[in-house]
């Protein structure tokens, strides 16, 4: 490998709005056959809104006061919904996130839990018939919460994001470049595949706790292939550092973009071919 050419790649890719923090990461970018996406801020936008809520206004009011504690964009979408609502938020004496699940909460000696399946499975928080409305939510891509108020189930809040516009064309890409497209989420499988779906991935990783997604990335290396991973947020982080090649959003947190080898302006997922193709091109000139 020529310095050189290596250098023009990389020069090409920044004036594209791909930036590499180093000529050996374009190289390597070659060798790709797998590449894993993250799905909330990645495929998505990650401005989530709240769609529905099937709940009494009381129970909106502690809900969107509870998610006041949470820097999650769920959180974000839940509490903007209720102030459009002009609902005053309460004051909240305890809060704890639990990662993957969702939320406890305790305000004026109430306990509220917002959060999956899981959450209310855990608390023995008997939720009914919303298994049926859960459904409903899910293959339509929304995420759609549990609430209960001192453990009682009081209704659902679903919440949907959208997709980036470029993205099926992105993948579309990528499949045509020859690598396997895998999406990675926290969410519940049956929303990630309605979200799969729509932008053409048939590989889905779902319901995967934060600290397990570096091992999900680690699990396709072990098969032999060289792998990508995409991603904007925290949790993200370790996944892009222990993948071949780790891309962050533009768009997303500084610690994505710092655990990343490159990262793509803007939050186009065109460019992730893009670089692809720069990589296969400069290799080709130094051969
Ligand atoms: P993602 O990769 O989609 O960001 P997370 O691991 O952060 O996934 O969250 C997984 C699931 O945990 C969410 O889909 C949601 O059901 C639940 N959850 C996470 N944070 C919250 C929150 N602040 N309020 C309610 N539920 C939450
Ligand atoms: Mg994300």
């Amino acid at each position: 490998a020529t310095p050189t050419s290596i250098m023009v790649g990389t020069g090409k890719a920044a004036e594209n709005g791909i930036l590499f923090k180093g000529g050996e990461h374009l190289e390597r970018t070659h060798q790709l056959e797998a590449i894993v996406l993250d799905k909330t801020g990645t495929i998505t936008k990650g401005k989530p809104e709240v769609t529905d809520f099937t709940g009494d206004e009381e129970a909106l009011q502690l809900l969107a006061s509870a998610e006041r504690g949470s820097e999650h964009p769920l959180a974000e979408a839940i509490v903007a919904y209720a102030t459009e609502q002009a609902i005053d938020l309460a004051e909240v004496d305890d809060f704890k996130s639990i990662p993957g699940h969702g939320i406890e909460a305790i305000i004026s000696g109430n306990n509220i839990l917002v959060g999956n399946r899981k959450l209310m499975q855990e608390n023995q928080i008997d939720v009914g018939g919303a298994e049926i409305e859960l459904v409903d939510y899910e293959v339509d891509g929304k995420t759609a919460m549990l609430v209960a108020v001192n453990g009682i189930y009081r209704g659902i809040v679903a919440v949907a994001d959208t997709i980036r516009e470029t993205a099926p064309q992105a993948i579309k890409e990528l499949k045509e470049q020859g690598l396997e497209v895998i999406m990675l989420t926290g969410d519940n499988e049956r929303t990630a595949k309605a979200i799969a779906k729509q932008v053409g991935i048939d590989q889905v990783i779902a319901q995967v706790l934060p600290e397990e997604k570096a091992d999900k990335v680690k699990e396709i290396q072990l098969k032999g292939k060289k792998v990508a991973m995409v991603g904007d947020g925290v949790n993200d982080a370790p996944a892009l550092a222990i993948a071949d090649i780790g891309i962050a959003i533009g768009t997303g947190t500084e610690v994505a973009i710092e655990a990343a080898d490159v990262t793509i302006l803007g939050g186009e997922l065109l460019l992730i071919p893009k670089a692809i193709k720069i990589s296969h091109a400069t290799i080709k000139n130094i051969r």
